[in-house]
């Protein structure tokens, strides 16, 4: 068994990949839910549902975000009638979120996702790391701003002074899953939003520290591929670099997989973690994917 730690856009892409080379039965996916939140009523949880049509290709691989091929009529509808939506979310992609709102109230978020993933025909466990409600907040120099204000109204621009998140309690299974895994990967994710959730939750690093873990740098050089990560890091005062990331897994890291463009940072990452690994980490076709995917589970012992 393999455990995944995931986001929603750098780790969906090593999953294309991974579930290629690997039987799917053997991963778990843990997936961050710290930016969940009701949106039109409906509950959005935009990283599992980007695991969710990854792992049943449906994905909308140019964005990272909804079905690929979605229409939008309910979407322009509601714009028409004078309701505009924040989140640009297609009418297949609804009909899941309408799904998982249902069922959540019946039965929580975990088992929710669980029979989606079965109906999807997904042999991958997918667990969201919590199914408690969370809340994060982007304080900037233009105050304290929800999320996805942050993201999508103010298109992440403002300058970012911290970040608080609330502590919420592991989604059972997680721990387990960790501790009876061969290998953890923590895959090219967000390690501010995406990964510190997880990370932070009870009992996570404890975990970790007794299995072999392989992180994947989201950051090239000095910038992150994509997104707000190196904002992030810079408002918290982390080192944006492959440097900076593992830094922040130094206390259970086993390997870190960084970009040839890093190669020069091989001796200063080895005073933080023993292995290094160094290979083309930009995924932009499947080859790329799998090929990353191979190295990784290559080095796992
Ligand atoms: P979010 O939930 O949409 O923020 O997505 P994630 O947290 O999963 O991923 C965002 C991170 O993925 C960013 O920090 C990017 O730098 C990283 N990323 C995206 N594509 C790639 C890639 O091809 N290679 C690497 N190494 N990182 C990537």
């Amino acid at each position: 068994m393999i455990t995944v730690l995931s986001g929603g856009t750098g780790t969906p892409k090593l999953l294309q990949g991974l579930k290629e080379i690997v039987d799917p039965n053997d991963l778990t996916i843990i997936v961050n839910t710290l930016e969940n939140d009701y949106f039109s009523g409906v509950y959005v949880s935009a990283d599992i549902d980007t695991v969710l049509y990854t792992m049943s290709d449906m994905i909308n691989d140019e964005l990272w975000y909804g079905v690929k091929g979605d229409t939008f009529i309910t979407h322009e509808r509601l714009d028409e009638i004078g309701c505009p939506e924040l989140l640009r979310i297609g009418d297949i992609d609804r009909a899941t979120k309408i799904q998982k709102t249902q069922l959540m109230e019946e039965y929580g978020l975990s088992k929710a996702v669980e029979i989606q993933a079965e109906k999807m025909g997904i042999p991958s466990k997918i667990i969201p790391m919590s199914d408690e409600n969370s809340d994060i907040k982007i304080i900037t120099d233009i105050g304290e701003l929800e999320f996805h204000d942050f993201l999508i109204k103010h298109q992440s621009q403002p300058e970012v002074l911290d970040i608080k998140f609330s502590d919420v309690s592991p989604a059972s299974g997680i721990i387990n899953s960790i501790e009876n895994s061969q290998a953890v990967i923590i895959g090219p994710s967000n390690p501010i939003t995406s990964i510190s959730p997880i990370l932070s939750l009870d009992g996570v690093k404890d975990a970790l520290r007794d299995t072999y873990v392989v992180a994947v740098s989201p950051i090239i050089g000095s910038d992150s591929v994509s997104g707000p990560a190196s904002k992030f890091m810079k408002a918290l005062n982390i080192d944006v670099s492959s440097v900076g990331v593992a830094s922040l897994y130094e206390d259970f890291l086993d390997n870190i997989v960084i970009d040839n463009k890093d190669a020069d940072k091989k001796q200063q990452l080895n005073q933080i973690v023993n292995k290094v690994t160094i290979t083309n980490t930009i995924m932009n076709n499947l080859d790329a994917k799998k090929n990353l995917a191979q190295i990784i589970i290559d080095s796992i012992p």
